[in-house]
């Protein structure tokens, strides 16, 4: 029933506005991209699962707790749930550049888990959307479609012309 088969999503940049030179701590930075909540909506229709897969070194670096980015994330999944939109699973990594880890981006460790948890992810099917050069790269790793997002073509945009091609 559904046409595609996996969404892994970007965070930062892509589902809210990426902040400067600093982490998204709390509620009140979290601010959500144009249209970001409405288009994840229409792709939850589409779409077997959308997974969030994202590095969050400000935990490593002891700017944030584990609890507090736990809370953020509750907070932005309760926020999409009342759009319409269903997350299915957050990855995040919260390891420090310096520790050479496999899950933070652009090693592809977090959609390696993602591949064990959900086993019947047909990869051809499934789409890694980021706005970074290290998403990408993550994303084709695993062999998934990459596309790279920025503040004009957002996730929204992408996400529109998906729809109209595939409807
Ligand atoms: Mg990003």
């Amino acid at each position: 029933m559904y046409r595609l088969d996996t969404l892994f999503l970007d965070r930062d940049g892509v589902i809210n506005v990426k902040l400067e030179g600093r982490y998204v701590q709390n509620t009140d930075e979290f601010e959500f991209m144009p249209g970001a909540k409405q288009i994840i909506a229409k792709l939850s229709g589409v779409f077997k699962r959308i997974l969030i897969v994202t590095n969050q070194q400000g935990v490593g670096k002891g700017i944030m707790s584990a609890e507090q980015l736990d809370a953020l994330h509750l907070y932005m999944k309760l926020e999409i749930e009342k759009s319409g939109g269903v997350i299915d699973k957050i990855y995040y990594c919260p390891h420090l550049a310096t520790e050479n880890c496999s899950c933070r981006k652009p090693s592809s460790g977090m959609i390696q888990q993602a591949l064990i948890d959900f086993p019947d992810i047909k990869k051809g099917d499934s789409y890694l959307i980021g706005d970074s050069d290290s998403d990408i790269e993550a994303g084709k790793k695993e062999q998934l479609n990459t596309v790279k997002v920025d503040n004009e073509y957002t996730l929204s945009k992408w996400g529109e012309e998906l729809l109209s091609v595939i409807e």
